[in-house]
């Protein structure tokens, strides 16, 4: 099986991914109303490009929200532009708009790029603050450290999620695939090749529980004797086109198998033997009429086919051996006929 990542890991991680960088995006676009509703309540001197900047910010931010673009070069570029500009005009919630910008962008870059942008983010972020205050005093160093120590756990932890959730969704894809490759193994184990029925190993699981169920054990007539005279090839494209008529003979509740060699098993759960041998009479009489040409010869194909009742009282073997004998009855009586034990 491969380990490669599969497509629904990969569907999964872009799901939960998109998530978190929508929640992030949302989450700025508050902050930036609460910058504006800060400059509004409590104006300072460049309240009113603290205030346009926000709006600008979420108008930006909801518009991407509703095309539903991913972050990209030219998001973190606006973004970086708007989170400096009200940095210089003094917004009190700047920061926060940092950290989400940075958060949203290690999301979708995930291990690989993170680095590149942690220094973008906090470069601009520096900046802003150097050019805004224009002095280094220790309460503006202390603010400036905290800060860029906040980028750097913020963007470990995002690299981090990235990691932790690929390689649970890499664990799910598997695990789906395994699934998948368990189910097509089955499915291989308990079909006939030839006939595209169930096999004689379905026959037994499948009946090991049924309680009551009318059977039906179909065996083609003379089958050595075609083998013998038209060749195997023959007989094996007489088994598919029995098997074909038998599948289109029974209703979606009706099992059908190959048992083993020319015969076949017929199971009917919730039917009576009336309604089992008129199934049995019809699919005989499709056989029967069925053309069978070798090369341009007309082959006349007939089958024999005996039924039986399980009751929930009896064995499956019981139901099996009395269908059986009853087969036999129908070729003792001259094959091409049914009957029922
Ligand atoms: P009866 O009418 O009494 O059922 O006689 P019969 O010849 O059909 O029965 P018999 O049991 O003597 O022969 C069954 C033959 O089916 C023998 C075997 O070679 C053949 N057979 C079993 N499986 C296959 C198969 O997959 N392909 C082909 N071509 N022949 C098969
Ligand atoms: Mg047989
Ligand atoms: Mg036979």
């Amino acid at each position: 099986m491969s380990v490669t990542k599969s497509a629904f890991a990969v569907k999964m991680w872009n799901d939960s991914s998109s998530r978190l960088q929508n929640i992030a995006r949302r989450m700025s676009c508050i902050s930036a109303l609460f910058s504006m509703a800060a400059a509004v309540l409590n104006p300072g001197p460049h309240w009113i490009t603290v205030a346009a900047l926000s709006i600008l910010y979420i108008c930006y931010h909801l518009i991407l929200s509703v095309k539903r673009v991913k972050p990209n070069l030219t998001e973190l570029a606006a973004s970086l532009v708007l989170c400096a500009g009200l940095t210089l005009a003094g917004a009190v919630y700047s920061n926060v708009l940092y950290h989400l910008l940075l958060i949203r962008m290690v999301l979708k870059v995930g291990h690989g790029r993170a680095r590149r942008m942690l220094i973008a983010v906090a470069a601009v972020y520096l900046a802003a603050h150097a050019m805004a205050l224009g002095s280094f005093t220790l309460p503006f160093l202390l603010e400036v450290a905290y800060n860029v120590i906040g980028f750097t756990v913020l963007a470990f932890t995002a690299v981090y999620m990235h990691s932790v959730m690929e390689i649970h969704y890499e664990h799910e894809g598997q695990i789906a695939e395994l699934r998948r490759e368990n189910a097509r193994h089955y499915e291989l184990a308990h079909t006939d090749e030839l006939t595209g029925l169930l096999n004689h190993r379905a026959y037994l699981e499948k009946t090991a529980d049924l309680q009551q169920y009318v059977l039906l054990i179909v065996d083609i007539d003379h089958f050595k004797k075609l083998n013998d005279t038209y060749g195997h090839l023959f007989g094996d494209q007489v088994l598919h086109t029995v098997g074909n008529i038998i599948k289109m003979s029974i209703r979606s509740k009706d099992m059908a198998f190959r048992y083993g060699g020319e015969e076949f098993a017929l199971v009917l759960p919730g039917t009576t033997l009336d309604v089992g041998l008129r199934i049995a009479e019809r699919l005989r009489y499709q056989v029967a009429n069925c053309e069978f040409y070798h090369n341009q010869e007309q082959v006349g194909i007939t089958i024999s086919i005996g039924l039986s009742r399980k009751m929930p009282s009896a064995a499956c073997q019981d139901a099996f051996r009395e269908a059986d004998s009853a087969l036999y009855r129908a070729k003792r009586q001259g094959r091409n006929q049914c009957a029922v034990f």
